[in-house]
């Protein structure tokens, strides 16, 4: 537990589902006032606020598209208006697709960048202008991935738009130094959630996943919420523009193992 999360108001993006549901129950067993955004989850959302309740945590949660500027806006006002003000942004919301790169439209390519570059520049601007205007020394977590490092041919915007939050986590970390407003990535290996959910249904692709991972399993999203929850809380004051890498050693070159090479 961190008790310096009790009654800190943390806005989650994409939180209905997978990180974004094991990061919001986390915080919620943390005792903090919890607020989820999903985008087209509103039944699920109705679940996770009673298991936040229930021990002890509050939460409520709101609609919204991380691409759309307005949506953005309308989050924060919502966890002020509700829960009084924003300690911790927490952008996590993403998607990809596979193509091969030849035949990647534009809109495709547009839709990967807006959701998961944008839609986080967006957030962490948002929460940064608030937090600024009230004097709050806030915490933002961008969710990026181990592809942020690893080349991933057929996900080129997916890899291109981690690329882009590691550098702009680690920009506006130094912009905002001054202020105490930390900025930090996660950067996620394999975890089971339902962005791999199809991948991980075939045995086949799974076990070929399994093997780049030294530590040899697919993790799990608590794993994940564990790392948000510190970087979020005092223990990780003194912590700006991290990456945090969360792979079981995906990152480490695991076709060394063993001695190869
Ligand atoms: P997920 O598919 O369960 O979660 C993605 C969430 O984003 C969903 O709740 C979805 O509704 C939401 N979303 C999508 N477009 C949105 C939009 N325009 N506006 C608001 N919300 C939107 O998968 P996940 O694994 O929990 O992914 C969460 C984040 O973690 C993503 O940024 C993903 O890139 C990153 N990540 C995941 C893994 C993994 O292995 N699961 C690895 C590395 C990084």
């Amino acid at each position: 537990m961190y008790q310096s999360l009790e009654g800190k108001v943390v806005v989650i993006t994409g939180g209905a589902t997978g990180l974004g549901k094991a990061m919001t129950e986390r915080f919620g067993t943390e005792k903090a006032k919890v607020v989820i955004n999903y985008f087209k989850e509103d039944q699920e959302v109705k679940g996770i606020i009673e298991t936040i309740e229930k021990a002890g945590g509050s939460a409520n949660a709101i609609q919204g598209d991380v691409t759309k500027e307005e949506d953005i806006k309308r989050m924060i006002d919502h966890a002020v208006n509700t829960f009084g003000s924003l300690d911790v942004m927490i952008n996590n919301a993403g998607i990809e697709n596979e193509v091969p790169s030849e035949d990647l439209t534009l809109e495709d390519w547009n839709k990967v960048i807006s959701t998961n570059l944008t839609g986080q520049f967006l957030g962490c601007r948002e929460a940064i202008d608030y937090m600024l205007e009230h004097k709050i020394k806030g915490s933002i977590i961008n969710m990026s991935s181990v592809h942020q490092e690893i080349p991933w041919p057929h996900f080129v915007h997916y890899a291109a738009s981690k690329g882009g939050v590691k550098l702009m986590t680690e920009t506006l970390a130094l912009e905002f130094a001054p202020h105490g407003i930390r900025v930090n990535c996660i950067a996620p290996g394999a975890i089971d959630t339902p962005i791999n959910a199809e991948k991980f249904s075939d045995p086949e692709l799974k076990k070929g996943v399994i093997e780049l991972i030294p530590m040899g399993y697919i993790g799990k999203p608590e794993e994940i919420a564990a790392c948000a929850v510190w970087l979020a809380s005092t223990e990780a004051s003194y912590v700006t523009g991290l990456t945090l890498y969360a792979d079981g050693g995906m990152t480490q070159y695991p076709g060394f193992q063993a001695g190869k090479g």
